[in-house]
Parts: C-alpha cells; sequence; structure tokens
C-alpha cells in the first residue's frame, strides 16, 4: 500500500515532494578516496585485489579476452540476441537522428560562424554487474557513443565470483564493436578510468549508473581529477498521472516496475479519480504477492505516496514542481498534457506506453535525470559523447564591418589590447587599398529552377542501413554469383562506408561529400544541376583540362574563357572580370591540367570572394603538390567545390571515383540527381581497401616524386628539348625544339605514346609527359634522345607490352 494524501493544500506540496536523503555518509567518502589512494599507488595490483575482496574474483588477467568474447557470444538464447538487435537497432535509429548538421552562419557579410560536433576522444562506460547485470544500459551509452565516434571507448564491470563478465554484457560490447572490457567493478573501476593503470587507460569522461560507492567516486574524479561525468546519479523515479479512464492494473505494475529497482526508489501516484486510487491500491497488493523482488518493492511503496489531488491542472503543477525522472501520463488525452511539462527526464503518453519501453528499447536513453535535477538537465544523448566547438573566419568584407562594433566595445570596457587587435589589421586593410565587393553567391540561385523542388529517385536501401535478413525490394536475381564473388545486390546508394573513411582522412563531414564514377561524373553532374541548357554559361582558364568544355557542349552550356597568362597563371585582373559575370561555374585546375603548375592561392581567393557562381577547385594532382588543399577552406567559401580523385595518385583509375567536396546544401542537391547506384560494389569494396591502407599512398608518392625529379633533369638536359616546364603533378610539359606533332607521332614508332598538347592555347611546341615507372622513363629519354639526333634513324621494331593503356 502507497500512503494517501487526499488533496493536500497547495503549501503542503514541497513537503511531500522531498525525496528521502540520500545524502552521502562520511564513512562512504572516506572509504571512496582510500579507493582512489589504493589505485594510484598500485595499479592493477590493486584492482585485482579488490576484485578478490569484494567480487570474492580471483582474476589474472583483468582484459576480457578475445576467447572469453567468443565463448559468452555462444551462450546468450538466441531469442534474447534477436531481442537487444532490435532495441539496438531502435536506440541507433533515434540516436543517429540527433546528429543535425548546422550550417554556417554569415552573421555580417564576410563573417562566417559555425560549429562542430567533436566527439570526445576517450570515454569510460561503467556497467553495474552481479546479480542483475544491466546489459542495457551498455547498450545506451554505447550506442550514441560509437554514433559519435569516440575513438576510445573503455567499458568496466564487475566480475562475478568466477571471474567472468555476465555473457550477455560481452554480446552487447561485441554488436557495439567494443573490444576494450575490463573486469573492475565500484569505486576502484572508477578510479581506474580517472587515473589510468596498465590495463585500463584514463578517460575523460565517465557514463553509468552505480550504487552509493559509485555515485561517491564519480564525484570525486570529476571534482579532484579533472574527468567529466555524465549525471548527478540517484535513485530510480516515476511518477504517474492517472485520470478516471485509466486501466488501474496498469497503473499498479508500472509503480511496481520502478519500485522493484531498490528500496529507496520514489513512486508517485498523482490521481483526480478517488475510485481509480482504490482500484490501484487493490491492484498494487494482488500484484506485489507474486512479484520475486517483493520485499524490495514493498520498502519502496511504503516510503512513496498516492496523491488525490482536484484536476489535471494541479496533477500538471504538482510534477513539474517534482520535476521526476519518468513521467506517465495513463489519461483520456495524453498530448494536451505533454504540451505543458517543464520538468521531466521522460515522458511516456497513453495507456499503452509503460515506462519499461523507454527502459530497454523504444530508442530514447533509459539514463535520466533523478532527484529533480530533471529541473536543469537533460538525460544522456547523442550530444552526451560530443564537444560543440565553434568556429569563425573573417574576410577583409567581415573585418571592415564587425572591426568598429568590436572597437568601440572594447575601448568602453577599458580593454585597449582588445581594440587593437582589430584595429592593426584594419590599419593594414586600408593600406591594401581598395576592397572587393564580396560575392553574393545564393545557393538557391545557383540552382536550375527546373531542378529546386525535384524528387529524387527513392530506394528502400536509401532507407535502411545494411542488409535485412530478407531483402525484396530491388528486384536482384539472389540466385546468381560471379566466380565466387557476390554482387547479387545493388550497391549502396549513399556509399557510406566510403564516405565515413574519406571524412575521417580528410577532416571533413560526411555531408559534405560527393562521390561520382570518377569526376567526370562530378563535373557532369555540376554542370547540369546549375545550368539551363541553351541559356547558362561556364568559364574556363585554358589552358586547362579538356573534360569541362566536353560536359558544357554535351549540356548545351555555352563556355566563355579567361585565358591563363604566358607563366599559366590566372591575369592579374582576373577577380573584377569575374565579378560582373553572369557564369554559373568556374573550372580552376590547380595543379593545372597539362601545364603541371599550382595557380596563386590569393589570385583564386579574391575569385572566390569576387564570383558569384560556383568556383570548382579540381585538384585531381593535390596529392602532388606541395600546398594545402581548398578542402580545409569549405567553410570560409559557401561557393567552393573541391574536386579529388582515386585516378592519379592513389593508383586507381580504374575504379572510376571521383569525389567532390563542398557544403552540404549543394553536396545534398547532388545526391537529389546523381544516378542511384552510381559506384558500383566492387569500386566501393576496393576504394575501402585502399582508404584503409594510408602507407600505400606514402608509397606511392614518394616513388613518383624520385621518378619525377629523375625524368625532369634528364629531359631537360636533352638537345631535343627546349624546356622542361616546373610541375606539381604527375606528369611534365616540356617544349620541343622541332616540331611537336612530328616527334609525338616519331615517339608512337617507339611504342610510346605521350599527350599532343601542342594546339593548345599557350602551349605551341609542347607534349604532356606522365611520369611512368623508372624503366618507363628510361625509354622514352632514350627515344627522345634519339629522335633529337640529327638524323631520326628507323628505330627497331616496337615491342610493347600487349595490353597498352595510355
Ligand atoms: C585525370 C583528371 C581528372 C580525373 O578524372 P576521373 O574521372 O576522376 O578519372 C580530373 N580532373 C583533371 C584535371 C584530371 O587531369
Amino acid at each position: 500500500m502507497i500512503p494517501t494524501f487526499s488533496y493536500p493544500a497547495p503549501a503542503t506540496w514541497a513537503g511531500l515532494q522531498q525525496r528521502a536523503a540520500t545524502a552521502e555518509t562520511a564513512t562512504v567518502a572516506g572509504r571512496v578516496r582510500r579507493i582512489f589512494e589504493q589505485v594510484q599507488q598500485q595499479g592493477d595490483q590493486a584492482l585485482r585485489a579488490l576484485a578478490l575482496e569484494l567480487d570474492g574474483a580471483s582474476l589474472t588477467a583483468l582484459q576480457v579476452s578475445p576467447a572469453e568474447f567468443d565463448e559468452a557470444v555462444a551462450v546468450v538464447p538466441a531469442a534474447l540476441q534477436a531481442a537487444i538487435r532490435q532495441a539496438y537497432a531502435n536506440i541507433k535509429a533515434f540516436h543517429a537522428a540527433q546528429n543535425q548538421p548546422e550550417p554556417v552562419v554569415e552573421t555580417m557579410p564576410g563573417v562566417r560562424c559555425w560549429r562542430r560536433a567533436v566527439p570526445v576522444q576517450r570515454v569510460g562506460l561503467y556497467i553495474p554487474g552481479g546479480t542483475a547485470p544491466l546489459f542495457s544500459t551498455l547498450l545506451m551509452l554505447g550506442v550514441p557513443a560509437r554514433l559519435a565516434g569516440c575513438p576510445e571507448v573503455v567499458v568496466c564491470s564487475p566480475p562475478q565470483a568466477d571471474g567472468r563478465i555476465s555473457p550477455v554484457i560481452l554480446f552487447v560490447a561485441r554488436l557495439l564493436g567494443i573490444d576494450q572490457v575490463v573486469k573492475a567493478g565500484g569505486a576502484q573501476a572508477i578510479a581506474a578510468l580517472a587515473l589510468g593503470t596498465d590495463t585500463v587507460p584514463a578517460v575523460d569522461k565517465i557514463f553509468g549508473p552505480g550504487n552509493r560507492y559509485v555515485t561517491a567516486a564519480k564525484q570525486l574524479a570529476a571534482a579532484e581529477y579533472g574527468v567529466g561525468i555524465d549525471l548527478p546519479a540517484g535513485p530510480s523515479e516515476v511518477l504517474v498521472i492517472a485520470d478516471a479512464t485509466a486501466n488501474a492494473a496498469f497503473v499498479a505494475a508500472d509503480l511496481l516496475s520502478q519500485a522493484e529497482h531498490g528500496a529507496d526508489s520514489q513512486v508517485v501516484l498523482l490521481t483526480d479519480s478517488a475510485p481509480l486510487l482504490d482500484r490501484v491500491q487493490a491492484e498494487l497488493q494482488t500484484q506485489l504477492a507474486t512479484l520475486p523482488r517483493q520485499e524490495v518493492a514493498a520498502q519502496a511503496l511504503a516510503a512513496s505516496r498516492a496523491i488525490l489531488l482536484r484536476d489535471a491542472d494541479q496533477m500538471l503543477t504538482y510534477s513539474n514542481q517534482y520535476a521526476p525522472e519518468h513521467l506517465i501520463l495513463a489519461v483520456a488525452e495524453p498530448e494536451t498534457l505533454a504540451a505543458r511539462v517543464t520538468n521531466a527526464g521522460s515522458v511516456f503518453l497513453g495507456h499503452l506506453t509503460p515506462e519499461a519501453v523507454g527502459d530497454y528499447a523504444s530508442g530514447t536513453n533509459h539514463t535520466l535525470p533523478t532527484g529533480g535535477y530533471a529541473r536543469q538537465y537533460s538525460g544522456v544523448s547523442l550530444d552526451s559523447f560530443v564537444k560543440k566547438i565553434t568556429f569563425q573566419t573573417l574576410s577583409r568584407t567581415g573585418l571592415q564591418q564587425l572591426g568598429p562594433v568590436v572597437e568601440a566595445m572594447a575601448e568602453a570596457e577599458g580593454l585597449a589590447a582588445h581594440a587593437r587587435a582589430v584595429s592593426i589589421r584594419r590599419a593594414q586593410l586600408g593600406e591594401a587599398g581598395q576592397e572587393s565587393a564580396g560575392s553574393s553567391f545564393s545557393l538557391e540561385q545557383l540552382i536550375r529552377p527546373s531542378l529546386r523542388q525535384m524528387q529524387p529517385y527513392s530506394s528502400a536501401r536509401d532507407e535502411f542501413e545494411g542488409l535485412a535478413p530478407v531483402m525484396l525490394d530491388a528486384n536482384e536475381n539472389s540466385l546468381a554469383s560471379v566466380g565466387g564473388a557476390d554482387f547479387r545486390r545493388y550497391p549502396d546508394p549513399q556509399q557510406r562506408a566510403i564516405k565515413q573513411a574519406l571524412a575521417q582522412l580528410k577532416q571533413v563531414s560526411a555531408d559534405q561529400i560527393f562521390l561520382g564514377n570518377g569526376s567526370d561524373e562530378a563535373i557532369d553532374l555540376l554542370l547540369r544541376l546549375s545550368c539551363t541548357p541553351g541559356q547558362d554559361a561556364i568559364v574556363l582558364c585554358p589552358p586547362t583540362y579538356g573534360m569541362y568544355e566536353v560536359a558544357a557542349r554535351l549540356n548545351d552550356v555555352r563556355v566563355e574563357r579567361l585565358p591563363l597568362t604566358p607563366d599559366f597563371q590566372l591575369p592579374a585582373d582576373a577577380a573584377r572580370l569575374l565579378a560582373g559575370s553572369r557564369a554559373k561555374v568556374l573550372f580552376l585546375c590547380s595543379p593545372n591540367n597539362p601545364t603541371g603548375n599550382l595557380l596563386a592561392r590569393e589570385a583564386m581567393e579574391d575569385i572566390l570572394n569576387s564570383f558569384n557562381g560556383l568556383v570548382v577547385v579540381d585538384e585531381a594532382y593535390a596529392d602532388y603538390a606541395d600546398a594545402p588543399s581548398w578542402i580545409t577552406r569549405l567553410h570560409e567559401f559557401p561557393n567552393l567545390v573541391v574536386l579529388q580523385t582515386f585516378s592519379k595518385a592513389w593508383g586507381l583509375a580504374g575504379l572510376r571515383l571521383g569525389v567532390a567536396y563542398a557544403a552540404p546544401a549543394l553536396i545534398s542537391y547532388l545526391n537529389i540527381i546523381k544516378p542511384p547506384y552510381n559506384i558500383s560494389a566492387s569500386t566501393q569494396q576496393l576504394a575501402l581497401q585502399a582508404l584503409a591502407d594510408a602507407p600505400r599512398l606514402a608509397a606511392l608518392l614518394a616513388a613518383t616524386l624520385r621518378e619525377r625529379t629523375w625524368l625532369s633533369e634528364q629531359l631537360a638536359a636533352l638537345p631535343l628539348i627546349e624546356h622542361v616546364f616546373p610541375s606539381d603533378a604527375n606528369f611534365l610539359l616540356v617544349r620541343v625544339r622541332t616540331d611537336a606533332t612530328a616527334v609525338y607521332q616519331q615517339l608512337q614508332q617507339y611504342g610510346i605514346v605521350v599527350r599532343n598538347r601542342s594546339t593548345q592555347p599557350g602551349c605551341a611546341g609542347c607534349l604532356r609527359i606522365t611520369v611512368g615507372t623508372a624503366e618507363e622513363n628510361r625509354q622514352v629519354v632514350a627515344a627522345l634522345q634519339q629522335i633529337g639526333e640529327v638524323k631520326p634513324a628507323v628505330p627497331e621494331p616496337a615491342t610493347f607490352p600487349s595490353e597498352y593503356k595510355n
């Protein structure tokens, strides 16, 4: 029976709302402090000693071994595994949706600010074990930790007396891909996570519930060791608001499900129906008798309250004052009440929604604020595992506009150095002279009107990550297989795995990445997205890569030209000229093909600031150049697209995989217009392998750069060669002294194919030679040597490999 209070005066509510005092005793604090000292001095040794003393477990290795994982997974019943998988999927879906990319906000012209979520680097999850191993807590903490991308996740859980960890906990850890599980419980586990031992790495933030000792240890870790903790923990609570429509048996079951947690659990029933209250009390009697943990539950009930109030308003006011961890609205119209909830950890609406579903499997997190902390704290979520770092950058315009504001405020606060940090920069800008008007790029304007509202082709795979046991959505042929390889399925249309790996590698977020069937597809789609056929134009800076113009012709898009200077740089007035252009897209290739040089960064920056269309910086060769990628500047320029490719430095031209990096809003448009499955399964597979093998790229690069130096020196020394242009790419542009086309044809007779670029503007007499293998480079040098000798001799019959590719 719950003690009942009928229509208490509001003035007396505060007394009723008092939680049982949980003031932690001095003995607990003292004991915890001694445990910290012991762990600090003896490390793992202390963990073993305390496991023996407190858990009765004699341990050698503290870390759970792969064999223990295997054994554990084998003994978890299939039905429980299936239930856990369903809960996992729900929790993952709910928490994944919390990852909302935030826009870059231009607070004033030229003042851009944004936020990026960066995972807490090292997190420790404490999972209580013993009689009731809380594997559900591991799901609730592990899922958001993985989604947030925390690089190091350590789980501590107390060993059973036989020295093992509960098999279900290990099953869940494996499901989550967590392999660091340490057999340590209680305050000593928290001490180890805060201080670090040989086995347990010190972490930045500790999560998880526990008894008084664990709670006191977390507080000590936070107060004295600079470790973050999830929430102030206390006994669990539920408050049920029930009206005359409530089912007394359901309400009683909910109250008991909380009461069985512990004798100190708080259970509160508010109702405006005296008959319901009587029925609930009777139900409690009946149901309690059949509970295995009835003693615990009865104690909790005796310290709890059932309160009869006048109406819904009073019940809601009471509940908001109490700020329960769990709030159940067992009323006819729960939505109306829910809208007025101001303090609660998690709310359960309607007669069919028990708290238990949120405890395990609906998707919401069960780690929630107790003890009235729901007034100011939220429960654990994806946000608990990240820091949101703010970034900002000012262009010249930004500094000019914001500078006076900051100067005025800094001077008024008497902080002269603050004011000077601004004025010293503005003074220099003044000297630098006139300022560009600034780009007025707008993505909405850029997109072809007919595509602005377009719906993408959608497949069921866009909504479903991974493969279900039975996939009957795409008319694939489930009977086929090729040479042992399994290509029956359409590939992931969103290429999530590659994007994730690339995001890591390039330090961008996955929604800034578009993958094309070669950069060529990205080029084509960028044109199709922005240019109305027969109407719009793009700008090229010749000599440059030929595909830009081909793509324009294919799409019936006009080409405007802004030729490079004789030394292959952007003309000095490029930014000014382009500021007045109505063209939709400008292509800048840097390092440029076929000239091999990087374009000057300042000139590119001025153009990005002045051109109103998209600026596509093609970095197909960027890996060979000793200059930072423009990817690092994406946040500054909403009109910037950076193209890279797996075809060059990665040595994977056969994969046909190109990458466009840009603002998420632009990328999502590309995803709408792309062919649904544009990256083949085999390409995805191999690209992932390559991405996992960073040393391979470094080795390839080093070898090519060595060869480029050698080839460049050799060619420069040949009489036939007038000039070897400096190169930041994996090819060399050379000017020959005789007719370039003739030399090009003569080389073919040696079985050597190079690229004749002599008809390109500014490239008269020029051939483009790719840096090949040492042997290939030796051959091209030898051939050019011979061709350069006075009488071109008839060469030996060509002996070249049967599979010859250019
Ligand atoms: C080779 C090259 C590419 C690569 O295109 P893919 O379609 O990715 O192979 C892109 N841009 C330039 C300038 C190139 O030279």
